[in-house]
């Protein structure tokens, strides 16, 4: 190990910074966060650091520096474009026993700075020790995205918990379990979930059966998932990190398999597709088995394609949660409308061809479409998006033709969008189902309609292989 990562305390602790610049300015804000008396010292003053001086919230020294202007301070930066000077400013805190960074220039410091992960009190820092400062960078956005912005208030919770826990639990081994399950579970999904006051009466009564020694009390929630179109870069990271910590995933058809295999290995997983016509799973079954897997104390994965509250049913799924008093989030995720046109190159609104978008249903029931207002459909200047619409497509070019569309307004059928199998088909009301009829697509399917779908043209960038 070449440092030892320390966390150093500067509340109200004198801090000096020499140099003007803008590197200058970086390292005074964050001596400031932490709570350090910062005192700037140089000839003269970037505009950031006149306006923090201005403020009255840190002092500018403007003068040259002399090796008695570190007595005094308890941390000190050489920030300045000057080699020699730089050398000067470690040199001086150095025989005054003051610990010095001195930017760009590892071999001179006694201390470097490291990347930061501020989620305070929670505090990561990642260093590479000087050898690529653009490495430990690129590290910290990774772990950025796996700490959830909230994680500073579960810390806040924790803390506030803490001295009762240990007294409501002597032994430290069953104590460290405890918080494993409170920190990893339900309670820290509440908090994140912005529900912090349910998150403390859910800890407070899981002290309490832990007092009373009552086993099994284990809090289920499920999270409802948006996994988006079907590219696994698309999920949010929310749905990332729940798919990592669900006991139990319950799915559906669109669910792709490559996004399946980023949910936690050991978890149960049940498919509760559907297939047009042949329901696996009845919906009031599906209903039903969350609430049930989640009264059991499971934290229950319910993964949907798309965004569960688009054609999605999430709304009677969380229905019934509710109804139940069982805990549920809802996690929005890219809509097959959305992702299709995106990765088409089909702008959905456009200022020069739609005002507005719709998402309808092309869902048949005794081979008719149902509840549809042509009239309204027929209207110029907008994108009409069909879900389920391969079926009918034939009867929704010829009725819009009828209800007084153009037979060559643009239209697009795109197969299995976002993924590596898109293909899109393009034409018009007139021509579409025939091109479509001769091809052999292969579900799922989304038809957009409107001027828009002329842009592919020149907008389509996502070419995987065939879609030529
Ligand atoms: N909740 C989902 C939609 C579910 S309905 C969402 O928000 O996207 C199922 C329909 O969505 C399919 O019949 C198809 O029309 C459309 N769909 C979903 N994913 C698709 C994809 N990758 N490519 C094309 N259409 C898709």
């Amino acid at each position: 190990m070449d440092y030892l990562p320390i966390f150093l305390n500067l509340k109200n602790e004198p801090c000096l910074i020499v140099g003007g610049g803008q590197v200058a300015a970086r390292k005074a804000e964050i001596l400031q966060h932490a709570g350090g008396q910062v005192s700037v010292l140089a000839p003269d003053f970037h505009d950031a650091l006149l306006k923090l001086g201005e403020s009255g919230s840190m002092t500018l020294l403007s003068k040259r520096f002399h090796s008695q202007d570190v007595c005094g301070f308890k941390l000190i930066v050489a920030a300045t474009d000057d080699i020699d000077l730089n050398a000067h400013v470690a040199e001086a805190a150095k025989t005054h026993n003051i610990p010095v960074n001195v930017v760009d220039q590892p071999a001179l410091c006694t201390f470097i700075f490291p990347a930061i992960i501020d989620r305070s009190p929670i505090i990561a820092a990642v260093s590479s020790g000087g050898a690529s400062p653009v490495l430990a960078r690129i590290l910290r956005m990774r772990i950025e995205s796996l700490i959830p912005p909230a994680y500073g208030r579960l810390a806040k919770i924790a803390a506030k918990f803490r001295t009762r826990v240990k007294q409501a639990i002597k032994e430290s081994h069953v104590r460290r379990k405890f918080w494993e399950n409170v920190l990893s579970g339900t309670v820290a999904e509440l908090v994140f979930a912005g529900r912090e006051e349910q998150a403390a009466e859910h800890l407070d009564q899981l002290i309490r059966a832990e007092s009373q020694e009552k086993d099994g009390l284990r809090l289920g929630m499920v999270y409802l998932v948006g996994a988006g179109p079907g590219d696994p870069d698309l999920l949010t990271i929310r749905a990332l990190r729940l798919m990592q910590e669900a006991d139990v995933v319950v799915y559906d058809r669109l669910v792709s398999p490559e996004i399946l295999q980023l949910v936690r290995r050991d978890a149960e997983k049940i498919y509760a597709g559907k297939q047009r016509n042949q329901h696996t799973l009845p919906q009031a079954q599906i209903n039903r088995l969350l609430a049930d897997l989640a009264k059991s104390g499971k934290r229950v994965l319910r993964l949907k394609g798309g965004d569960p509250f688009i054609f999605g049913r999430g709304g009677e799924e969380i229905e019934t949660l509710m109804t139940e008093g069982v805990l549920f989030q809802v996690i929005p995720g890219i809509t097959a409308a959305s992702g299709c046109a995106a990765y088409a190159g089909i702008p959905l609104t456009h200022r020069d061809y739609a005002q507005s978008c719709m998402f309808l249903t092309g869902h048949m029931k005794d081979g008719r479409l149902i509840d549809i207002d042509w009239n309204q459909l027929s209207r110029p200047g907008q994108t009409l998006v069909f879900y389920m619409g391969l079926q009918g497509l034939e009867e929704i070019c010829s009725r819009l033709i009828q209800h007084g569309c153009p037979a060559d307004l643009p239209a697009a059928l795109v197969q299995q969008g976002t993924t590596q199998h898109q293909l899109v088909l393009t034409g018009t009301l007139k021509t579409l189902p025939q091109t479509v009829n001769s091809s052999d697509v292969k579900a799922p399917t989304l038809l957009i309609i409107g001027n828009v779908v002329k842009l592919r043209e020149k907008f389509a960038w996502f070419r995987p292989h065939g879609d030529a």
